[in-house]
């Protein structure tokens, strides 16, 4: 089955098409970015497997023609990977917020189109954007099952006590305000996998995920649903991130608006956009640069990093005794993926439940999957890089069957 899986952004749409012959037989065709939508100079990067890689600037005025140049760059007689548009059984759309109205993937249709808009409010930098995706996407193949995929929806396990703000009841019930999470699709592939690889039966485990990228969230992973997650009603909770503030005692909030003449719209940008490592070192979002500066001996650079390390463990350590244990601590996305050093000291920071860490293998692994315990450790550590397309695609394909 051909899946063509969509991640739009506001002003970019990411892609990848894959041959699903079932959940683990699998091949990736291609996969792409087209950037700068509505810029004059927007451009298409497609990358098939197995051929040279296309790059071409046009201008691209919006999210349709976007995905003419996708579903083009597909069919492309030098760079493409099908031979017409009709090989596509189903295209897989990720959606940022589906609330408490998604608790999985569903197909398509105008309640659910509706149901993504009302949750525009609580995600109004993607929501939107996903939903001229999937127009773009049915005005050009109208006949093909378009499915979504929410990040919220691994986290609707979640019970009350962790998804409840301790705010007049009220505005949950009038606003919906509670916590929601995110990267949910990231988490459950890792912690699916990751029972896998360390030969654990997901149905009776406690597991840890640390999605440790530009956005980051821990997640309490019991007998393999979601029991707590460090983001909130937005992703903004939680650790500290590459330009988000994460968790801070609310009363900042109205006391930096007032001291600096800040509307909402200003103070949301400024705790989403310029806070975090940004924010803190005055220089850098990225964790790559931040290791540089922190070699040449930059003292906020360190403390930055510290930081990073000290609100994972507080979030692993809070999630710990949540469960009453843990069995396996997974590490995963862009920082974690790369960053040996993080691994390491995150995971030294659990000597006393008797983890036992692999210190010289660890820092011979980068993005590959890879135990990082010896065998003798109380609490296993993985590394297992994310794949949320795949994720996306096994649900799309399901779905798709289960509506042919
Ligand atoms: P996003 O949340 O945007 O998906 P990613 O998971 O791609 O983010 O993570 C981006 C972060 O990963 C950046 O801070 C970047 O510095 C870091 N990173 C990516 N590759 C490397 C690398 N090779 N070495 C160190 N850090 C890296």
């Amino acid at each position: 089955m051909i899946i063509l899986v969509i991640n739009c952004g506001s002003s970019s749409i990411k892609y990848q098409l894959l041959d699903m012959k079932n959940d683990n037989d699998f091949s990736l065709l291609a996969k792409g970015i087209v950037e700068k939508i509505g810029l004059p100079d927007s451009n298409i990067t497609h990358k098939p497997t197995g051929k040279a890689k296309m790059e071409k600037t046009a201008p691209i005025p919006d999210h349709k023609v976007g995905m003419k140049f996708v579903l083009d760059a597909l069919v492309d007689p030098e760079y493409g990977v099908l031979s017409s548009f009709g090989d596509i059984d189903a295209v897989g759309h990720r959606i940022v917020q589906g609330a408490d109205f998604f608790s999985g993937s569903v197909l398509v249709d105008e309640d659910v189109m509706e149901k993504i808009g009302f949750c525009c409010d609580f995600a109004p930098l993607h929501n939107p954007a996903h939903i001229l995706g999937i127009r773009a996407m049915q005005a050009v193949l109208p006949s093909v099952p378009q499915v979504a995929t929410f990040d919220t929806a691994f986290h609707q396990t979640m019970e009350a006590p962790a998804y409840m703000y301790a705010l007049p009841y009220e505005y949950y019930q009038k606003y919906r305000v509670r916590r929601y999470g995110a990267h949910g699709t990231s988490h459950q592939y890792v912690s699916r996998r990751g029972a896998e690889f360390a030969g654990l039966d997901l149905n009776d485990s406690r597991i840890i995920t640390c999605h440790i990228g530009n956005g980051s969230s821990v997640t309490a992973v019991r007998n393999g649903k979601c029991v707590d997650t460090s983001m909130g009603f937005t992703p903004l909770e939680g650790m500290i991130m590459g330009t988000r503030c994460g968790s801070i005692d609310a009363s900042i909030v109205p006391y930096i608006m007032r001291k600096e003449n800040l509307t909402p719209e200003q103070m949301t940008e400024v705790m989403n956009k310029k806070s975090g490592f940004l924010g803190l070192s005055g220089k850098t979002s990225d964790c790559r640069d931040m290791c540089d500066l922190r070699a040449a001996g930059d003292e906020r650079a360190k403390m930055v990093l510290d930081k990073l390390v000290l609100d994972i463990t507080k979030l692993v350590g809070g999630f710990v005794a949540e469960m009453g244990g843990v069995d396996l601590i997974i590490f995963t996305a862009g920082i974690a993926e790369n960053n040996a050093w993080l691994r390491r000291d995150v995971s030294n920071n659990f000597k006393y439940l008797g983890v036992k860490f692999d210190e010289a293998f660890n820092d011979t692994v980068r993005g590959v999957e890879a135990m990082l315990t010896t065998p003798d450790s109380a609490v296993k550590v993985a590394l297992i890089p994310t794949d949320e397309e795949l994720m996306i695609a096994r649900d799309t394909m399901h779905i798709a069957l289960q509506n042919k």
